[in-house]
């Protein structure tokens, strides 16, 4: 006998209520976060957006965004939450401007806090004198600091590529750039910091004051602290940049000089590099930012398909004394080994050159080519296994680098304080080795599954032929693979964890630690 619909939808909804009750224990509590008397305000209307980021492959819905209006509203939102105990599922993840890769600056079913309203307040404060610095909240984006900074003459020392991030994203990571071989990452570059830590206590710290607070939240991916503030380290800002590309058919005579120009005392201001694989056009696959003053000869270089290597270098100028620049760039060109006809120059602005990735980021905008999923893989590769690495990848595993820029350059040890969270090869000299690759939805599922498979291959390489590399902006999905990724420093990072954030509140994007809830 066929049973009644009716009795069968009754049953139908009330499972449906118990199940959603299940589910979501925390529905009265993020009612009542909606009550509490703060600055700024909650919001569940954004929180599908909340759950992006430029990797574009991971989306977890949280309850509700907090808009802090003030320090004091985070911290009152993680004390909630602390005090709440392990009755609650809630966490909270700092969203700064959302360019992780994998849903790290997402929380699950709990509170994202929009850092950049912090920023909002425009509340940056420069101190010029004898060691400048800058005071900003931790939600700032770096473009907006480098404009306020520079109108004092004044920059920070360190650097990303790219500058739409936040103060807290990049110190949560390492921040690096051409500049960090001889400024250190950016996490080198801070004198101070104002942190809520997962108890929900505000606290400024520094080198010495709170100073293991201060080391295990630099690089520490966001486990132990909400970044509100930070005073970071300024130098006179340079008027101009000498902008200089040369290309390499040998990986050796490459990495060679590029680690002559990163130990010399005399030196460029910046130095990066990058691959080219199975290429023609080279022009066509530079950044658009970089125009040499002779595009002609450029434009007729042929890379006949091959393997080649640009190493990319500034020096800093100041346009009323152009001669001592030229000498200078003359006098390091002449020690190095490139292709003779494959010097290409340009001159820029100081901040044309720190915001250049800006400018492919506004093409690729118009082309719809930006908010597409982005399988990018960096790893820090020591110094002595790069070749054997460059070996096997370069034209064996990847046959083209049509998908994105591929970067590699070496960086000094010495210039990262190991207080830090932030996990290095241990090695003097390692590589950072960025694969930067983008799927354009208009190539359908296949060039995701294709870049996601080539890095498979390129991490069972490095595992078979034991290239002691660390991955940098970190992915993982199991404790033990975490574990293995901090090495000798797993036990010191969970104790610090314990001390900080004793409950696993804040930063579950990374899937480090998980939340230990009671069961209801
Ligand atoms: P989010 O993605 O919002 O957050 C990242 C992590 O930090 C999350 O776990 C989040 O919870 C945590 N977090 C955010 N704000 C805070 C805070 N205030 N306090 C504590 N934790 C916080 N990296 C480099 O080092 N060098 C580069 O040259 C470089 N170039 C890049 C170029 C592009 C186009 C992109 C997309 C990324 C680049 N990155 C680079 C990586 C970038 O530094 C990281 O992805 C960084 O985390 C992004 O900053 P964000 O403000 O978007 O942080």
């Amino acid at each position: 006998m066929k049973a009644s619909p009716i009795p069968q939808l009754l049953m139908a909804l009330l499972l449906a209520s118990i199940n959603s009750r299940k589910s979501d224990p925390d529905a009265p509590i993020t009612a009542s976060f909606r009550s509490m008397a703060i600055d700024g305000q909650f919001t569940t209307h954004d929180v599908s957006n909340a759950a992006m980021d430029f990797g574009n492959r991971y989306h977890f819905l949280p309850s509700a965004v907090l808009h802090p209006g003030s320090v004091a509203d985070i911290a009152a939102t993680v004390r909630h939450v602390f005090q709440l105990g392990p009755s609650s599922r809630l966490t909270i993840a700092a969203r700064g401007h959302a360019h992780s890769l994998q849903g790290q600056a997402q929380a699950p079913g709990g509170i994202v806090v929009r850092m950049e309203s912090l920023g909002r307040a425009k509340n940056m404060h420069v101190h010029a004198g004898e060691s400048p610095y800058v005071e900003a909240p931790g939600g700032e984006l770096w473009i907006d600091v480098l404009k306020e900074t520079l109108r004092h003459g004044l920059a920070p020392t360190s650097w990303t590529d790219y500058l739409h991030l936040t103060i807290g994203g990049t110190l949560s990571n390492a921040g690096i750039s051409g500049q960090a071989f001889r400024q250190g990452p950016q996490i080198s570059n801070v004198h101070q910091l104002e942190v809520i830590t997962g108890k929900g206590e505000v606290i400024n710290c520094s080198s010495t004051k709170n100073a293991e607070l201060f080391h295990s939240v630099l690089g520490g991916l966001g486990q132990f602290g909400i970044i509100t503030r930070a005073r970071i380290a300024l130098e006179p800002a340079p008027k101009m940049v000498r902008w200089i590309r040369v290309l390499y058919s040998d990986f050796t005579s490459f990495t060679e000089d590029q680690e002559k120009l990163i130990s010399a005392e005399k030196t460029f201001d910046y130095i990066e590099g990058f691959v080219i694989i199975n290429r023609t056009g080279i022009l066509n696959n530079w950044r658009s930012s970089f125009n040499p003053q002779d595009p002609v000869q450029a434009s007729h270089f042929n890379s006949e398909g091959k393997t080649l290597f640009c190493l990319e270098m500034t020096k800093n100028f100041d346009p009323e004394y152009p001669e001592i620049m030229m000498q200078e760039v003359e006098e390091l060109l002449s020690q190095l080994r490139y292709i003779p006809s494959t010097l290409f120059q340009s001159e820029v602005s100081f901040l044309e050159f720190l915001d250049r990735v800006h400018v492919s980021e506004v093409m690729l905008r118009s082309k719809g080519l930006w908010e597409i999923p982005h399988p990018w893989l960096n790893l820090l590769v020591p110094r002595t296994g790069i070749h054997a690495f460059a070996n096997e990848v370069f034209g064996k595993i990847l046959t083209d680098s049509s998908n994105g820029p591929i970067l590699l350059y070496p960086l000094n040890k010495s210039k990262w304080d190991n207080r830090t969270s932030a996990i290095i090869p241990n090695e003097e000299v390692f590589y950072l080795v960025a694969f930067l690759s983008s799927a354009p939805c208009s190539s359908g599922q296949d060039s995701l599954a294709k870049a996601l498979k080539q890095q498979e291959r390129i991490l069972e390489f490095c595992k078979k032929a034991n290239i002691q590399m660390k991955q940098y902006l970190p992915h993982y999905t199991t404790q033990e693979e975490w574990k293995f990724h901090f090495g000798p420093r797993w036990e010191e990072f969970k104790h610090k964890k314990q001390a900080y954030d004793p409950l696993a509140i804040l930063a579950p994007g990374h899937r480090i630690f998980q939340k230990a809830v009671a069961s209801l």
